[in-house]
């Protein structure tokens, strides 16, 4: 298979270069020449398959050659060491639970996947590569965990010092091994701008592989398909339609179920469910396009004022509004409907939703007719992750996964570095 960058649909790359790349030259995302359309025979399977054997028959049409079947096969198999359960939450509503993974959050599949891609990129070129992370909390705990213990592979994660919540710091600071944790002297744009400006110094360059492991990479984006087949494969659902509702920031996780939908997967529509950061559910609405400053929500992983992944969006759609909102609804919702509807929803079913999943939650049930539907929500992060509000919000104690509970007994390991980009530099070249 050969990816295209979204702003040069000439040039061509391998699925290798890509996932290498991360982003294409000209700063446009990479994107497939053509999804295959999976067979029948797949899809009439899929109950019974388990999700790495899913992911790897899948993978294997966006992977082509470039890394041999068995070592594939090994990478899905190690990836998905965690269930994805897909939870019945009341008549005609699933939740399927993607925060089983080490960090809580759905972006250790992405992140799993994409690091043992480069891992084995890295055999291939018998050469070491070096990830350079800057994190404002969340996301970098997910990438620098899926790096854990990969061979060929460190990581080097930089933090704004002080400005992250404790159990954050503890996730990046204590995993130990292949990663390494800088705590920054300035905010989470100085930690960006020295990652950006090591990309661009030619001098670090040659001495070392430099690659950045950010959420637009493809082999971040391609395992969040995969899920999608095997929840349908789970729900087995004959009769109704099925729709699914995506709590969104970047838009990754979406896309990944559009892709799905692309090879042939029978989702009837999506939801694109969003907090007050609307910008997709306003060109859905009005065809328009604007991104803006993000503001602070309670499903703070979701604000995002310019969605990186909307180029992809609109490449499977060709930019063509009405086939969008054919197959993608948007819907947004404030802070306190999604408070009352974690409380609403705990006290009815006794189902705990972190504030992610319940705008998802909310979005089904504005699209959903349980007549002829049956509906999914993606459930992105372990309520524990969001203790406190969960917590104020249901009046109960949410407990903590013990694996959460472990890392922050463990002492902390980081280095303090200034926000000069010569400091940076410096620790690069003596580590
Ligand atoms: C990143 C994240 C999202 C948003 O996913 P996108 O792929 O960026 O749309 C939703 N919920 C949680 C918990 C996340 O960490």
């Amino acid at each position: 298979m050969n990816y295209y960058s979204t702003n040069n649909k000439e040039l061509r790359y391998s699925f290798k270069e890509a996932v290498i790349k991360g982003l294409s030259p000209d700063k446009g995302l990479f994107f497939p020449v053509a999804i295959p359309k999976l067979d029948e025979q797949f899809f009439r399977e899929l109950p019974w398959k388990s999700i790495a054997e899913i992911g790897f028959e899948v993978a294997k049409h966006f992977v082509g050659d470039d890394i041999n079947e068995s070592d594939l096969k090994k990478i899905c198999d190690e990836v998905f060491n965690f269930p994805i359960p897909l939870v019945k939450v009341e008549e005609g509503v699933y939740s399927l639970e993607l925060f089983h993974g080490p960090t809580c959050a759905f972006k250790d599949v992405g992140a799993r996947f994409m690091s043992r891609c480069l891992s084995a990129f890295a055999k291939q070129n018998k050469e070491e590569v070096r990830i350079l992370v800057a994190t404002s909390g969340d996301t970098g705990s997910a990438v620098a965990n899926g790096f854990l213990g990969v061979e060929g592979v460190s990581v080097i994660i930089l933090y704004p010092k002080g400005k992250v919540s404790k159990i954050q710091e503890q996730q990046l600071t204590t995993m130990g091994q292949n990663i390494k944790a800088l705590e920054v002297e300035g905010t989470f744009d100085d930690c960006q701008a020295l990652v950006k400006t090591a990309f661009a110094d030619k001098d670090l360059n040659q001495k070392m592989n430099l690659t950045s492991a950010n959420s637009i990479n493809i082999a971040r984006l391609l395992p969040q398909s995969f899920y999608y087949f095997y929840a349908l494969g789970q729900l087995n659902e004959k009769s109704r339609e099925v729709i699914v509702s995506v709590p969104s920031g970047n838009y990754g996780n979406l896309t990944g179920g559009l892709l799905a939908k692309q090879m042939g997967l029978p989702i009837e529509s999506f939801v694109a469910s969003a907090n007050r950061n609307k910008i997709v559910p306003d060109y859905l609405d009005h065809g328009k396009y604007e991104p803006k400053a993000s503001v602070q929500t309670i499903s703070n992983a979701m604000d995002v004022g310019a969605p990186s992944n909307f180029a992809r969006m609109m490449e499977i759609y060709q930019e063509n509004h009405s086939d969008i909102i054919e197959d993608i609804k948007g819907a947004w919702f404030s802070d306190d409907e999604t408070k009352e509807v974690m409380k609403d929803v705990y006290e009815r079913e006794a189902y705990i939703l972190d504030p992610h999943g319940a705008v998802g939650y909310l979005g089904l049930k504005k699209y959903l007719n349980k007549e002829k539907q049956v509906g999914i929500f993606l459930e992105t992060a372990h309520p524990a992750k969001f203790k406190e509000t969960v917590e104020s919000v249901i009046k109960k104690e949410v407990s903590v996964p013990k694996y959460l509970l472990e890392c922050l007994k463990k002492k902390k390991n980081s280095r303090v570095i200034s926000k000069y980009f010569d400091d940076f530099k410096n620790f690069l070249l003596n580590e």
